[in-house]
């Protein structure tokens, strides 16, 4: 789950961590006063949405301007022309993909005098089951960019959980950004406070892109992207309270709504299959016949006829979706329960596009007989490649 930058500084500053003052506003009308209540002479305008590279997006409308996603003001009516324009207004930034998002909401900040801007985060290093640090002193740019033209500028360390985190990794984190003296020192406590976010909160990513040193010689968190691992969850509804849904996928919410395994995607064929492993070959072998798979969907093991029904009508609601796939191996997953999900979805919300099942194991024979007797339109596969290959087909050939 992700939050907004304003959300990531608040509870960051729960932690110490220094960051600049400032007002979220979610009308224009409020810009104003949001700005008054904060001291000049300049002011940040800062778009937020789940997505980063907003300084250098682009609004849709020619009404928004073309300053960006993040904007300097130097007076208070500045701010308020801003807010103005951008609230409501669809960003497109190299994260958004070309559809951009919707601002809903503004941050407005007291503007810092920057010195320099350095990059870090703090992610899980999955290969080596430990929390790690990526450090450098090329902030405020795109970081894949810095890793591919100069790595050595990147410095990279784990923190081994059974020590936590301890001096010396404040230690690497100002070496590797060359800061010596006091700001050293702020470097080296800023370290272990967000170690210590990071962990309190379980965290899957923090990054700041920039960290600055102001020209007052102060160290500040001036961007903040944070994700949480999902599974843990449920020990922070403090975490959960600051979910913004109208910056996730509709079909995502719908179908964790029923407890599914749903990610959309980009492709034309939906798919519905059980098991992670069966699911990730299903959407493998469609590529292979040369198409892409518009979402992944595990609906997992002892699903009830109405969560399958749930989850064959969120593919049928994606507009994108030119044909569907489904692809059960029956173990603990019953066949004539899915059977049964399928057709009570398609009499309720309808079939336009073309079906493939490929129904194996459990009450195969009673899957098949619920399908066959329902009178809908289905074309039967034997097996997996089988199936692609049929969906494939009907799909281009339709
Ligand atoms: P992003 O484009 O989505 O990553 O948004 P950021 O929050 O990183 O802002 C983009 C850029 O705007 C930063 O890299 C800074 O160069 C600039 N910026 C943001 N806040 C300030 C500020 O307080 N003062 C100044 N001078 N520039 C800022
Ligand atoms: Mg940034």
């Amino acid at each position: 789950m992700n939050i907004h930058e304003y959300q990531a500084k608040a509870l960051l500053h729960d932690f110490g961590v220094p960051i600049s003052r400032g007002v979220a506003v979610l009308k224009a009308g409020d810009a104003d006063a949001a700005a008054k209540q904060l001291s000049g002479p300049i002011w940040v305008v800062k778009s937020q949405i789940h997505a980063g590279g907003r300084g250098k997006g682009k609004f849709k409308e020619a009404s928004a301007g073309d300053k960006g996603g993040v904007r300097i003001a130097k007076s208070v009516a500045e701010v308020d022309e801003f807010a103005k324009q951008m609230l409501g207004a669809t960003l497109v930034t190299v994260q958004t993909g070309p559809h951009g998002k919707q601002v809903n909401r503004l941050y407005i900040e007291e503007g810092s005098d920057i010195d320099k801007e350095f990059y870090l985060s703090i992610l899980v290093n999955r290969e080596t089951s430990e929390v790690s640090f990526v450090v450098s002193t090329e902030g405020g740019v795109n970081i894949e960019e810095v890793a591919h033209a100069t790595p050595e500028k990147i410095v990279s360390f784990s923190v081994d959980p059974a020590t936590g985190i301890m001096a010396h990794h404040g230690r690497t984190v100002a070496n590797a950004l060359k800061l010596t003296g006091d700001l050293a020192k702020q470097a080296e406590k800023l370290t272990g406070q967000l170690y210590a976010a990071f962990i309190a909160k379980d965290m899957a990513m923090l990054e700041i892109n920039p960290l600055v040193v102001t020209k007052q010689g102060q160290l500040r968190v001036l961007d903040a992207k944070v994700s949480f691992d999902s599974n843990a969850l449920y020990r922070h509804p403090d975490v959960v309270a600051l979910r913004d849904e109208t910056e996730e996928d509709a079909k995502e919410i719908e179908a964790s709504k029923y407890d599914l395994n749903y990610v959309a995607l980009d492709g034309t064929i939906g798919c519905m299959v059980n098991g992670a492993g069966l699911a990730m070959a299903t959407m493998d072998i469609i590529k292979l016949y040369g198409m892409e798979p518009a979402n992944f969907l595990d609906v997992g093991g002892g699903a009830s006829v109405e969560k399958v029904a749930a989850a064959f009508k969120i593919i049928t609601a994606d507009p994108n979706v030119k044909g569907i796939l489904v692809n059960i191996f029956g173990g603990i997953m019953k066949c004539d329960v899915i059977a049964e999900g399928v057709v009570a979805a398609v009499k309720q919300v309808g079939l336009k596009v073309p079906l493939v099942v490929r129904l194996e194991g459990t009450n195969v024979e009673q899957g098949k007989k619920i399908i066959r007797e329902s009178g809908l339109n289905v074309v039967p596969a034997d097996n997996l490649d089988d199936a692609a290959q049929k969906i494939v087909k009907a799909v281009k050939g339709g």
